[in-house]
């Protein structure tokens, strides 16, 4: 799968930019607040209709402009698809081939896409909340179902603490029942995918680091015993019984406290817990490691690599995980964008072919 062109107009601070993409490495270069983060971004969003920088419609669009425009010529399997998004205050309209599409389903798989930012290399030490915003974008990508399913958890988790924060108690047993059948069925996607995930991690890691240490994933439910969720199909009961338990505590702090927006996800070296006790170097080659397993997994599912997104990496990769992920990158032969402000910090060690695009002031330059 390859992205042919892309389109911009209106979008963030780019008013107007065509770029015709080499299939092997683009890079996008130039100085800081130019527009290189906002051109991966809006890849992105042609291939998720989301943002990988959580950012709202309104946002997206370029000050004082009523819409964006995002077009991509996408080839794959000697097929060509034109995608098209069209961003404004009222929401995103997606057209593949000139079509409207009335499923999201549709829209879905025509462009794969894998980001890796400098924001996954601070999960490790972050809050809870970005390890799960990256467990979710990661299913999302593999699983079109994962995302209506965490809108409906949503929108049931706000109107139950709504009703938690009022003190409202009648009719309160029907919602926690309706967080419990939402919330397990995300659950379980979470650790199925985490199961496979790691699998992947596990043999990366080696390669990466060269050592036999166990590099695992592990979810990790609030309120729950984890071990217990290794019994599928009985999630829901699991979690109505800690909501249950938990029912004076979430009186008292007028919140949910238990769910899947509560959890986490552990990352372990043999025993000993990344978070606290993996060096930068360790963390490092676990995140690059995740990163390979999960476009690893993509190419599994669909029979082909995604399109990978490298958010200025090469400055917080050294040189031999940079290696790394260079041969890799080749050895899947798959398409990647790279921004970076300094062109002679991609070590390209035997790369010949590749485009580089200078950004200047949301402008591209040939
Ligand atoms: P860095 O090297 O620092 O990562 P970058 O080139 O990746 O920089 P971007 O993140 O792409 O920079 O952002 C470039 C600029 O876009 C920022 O200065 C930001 O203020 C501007 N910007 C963001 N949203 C909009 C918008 N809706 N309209 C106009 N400009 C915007
Ligand atoms: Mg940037």
């Amino acid at each position: 799968m390859k992205l042919e062109t892309l389109t911009v107009n209106s979008f963030r601070n780019i008013g107007s930019a065509a770029i015709v993409a080499d299939d092997r490495l683009n890079i996008f270069h130039g100085n800081n607040a130019q527009g290189k983060t906002n051109l991966l971004e809006s890849i992105f969003l042609l291939g998720t209709m989301k943002s990988f920088r959580l950012a709202k419609n309104q946002e997206l669009v370029q000050w004082g402009a009523a819409n964006a425009f995002l077009k991509g010529i996408v080839a794959h399997n000697g097929i060509t698809q034109e995608i098209t998004l069209l961003i404004n205050n009222e929401g995103k309209k997606a057209r593949v081939d000139q079509k409207a599409l009335t499923r999201l389903a549709d829209f879905f798989g025509c462009l794969n896409v894998v980001v890796f930012s400098p924001e996954e290399l601070q999960m490790v030490r972050g809050m809870p909340e970005s390890r799960r915003r990256y467990l979710d974008r990661a299913i999302f990508s593999s699983d079109i179902s994962y995302l209506a399913l965490h809108h409906e958890y949503c929108k049931i988790l706000r109107h139950r603490n709504a009703m938690l924060r009022k003190g409202e108690r009648q009719g309160l047993e029907v919602w926690s029942e309706q967080l419990a059948e939402a919330g397990s069925k995300i659950v379980e996607k979470r650790v199925a995918y985490l199961e496979e995930l790691g699998e992947l991690l596990q043999l990366y890691y080696r390669d990466i680091a060269g050592l036999d240490e166990a590099a695992t994933v592990t979810y990790l439910p609030q309120k729950l015993n984890r071990d217990s969720l290794q019994l599928r199909g009985e999630t829901r009961e699991l979690l109505l019984a800690a909501i249950q338990r938990c029912g004076m505590e979430e009186e008292r702090l007028g919140t949910t406290l238990v769910g899947p927006h509560r959890d986490d996800i552990e990352f372990k070296l043999g025993s000993k817990a990344l978070k606290h006790y993996g060096s930068q170097g360790e963390q490092r080659s676990f995140i690059l490691a995740l990163k390979m397993a999960e476009i690893e997994y993509m190419q599994r599912r669909f029979g082909h690599p995604p399109i990978l997104l490298l958010d200025d990496m090469t400055s917080e990769l050294d040189q031999g995980r940079n290696r790394n992920l260079m041969e890799f990158i080749d050895q899947k032969a798959m398409q990647v964008f790279i921004t970076t402000t300094h062109l002679e910090n991609i070590r390209m060690q035997g790369i010949t072919r590749y485009k580089t695009f200078l950004v200047e002031d949301g402008t591209v330059i040939h």
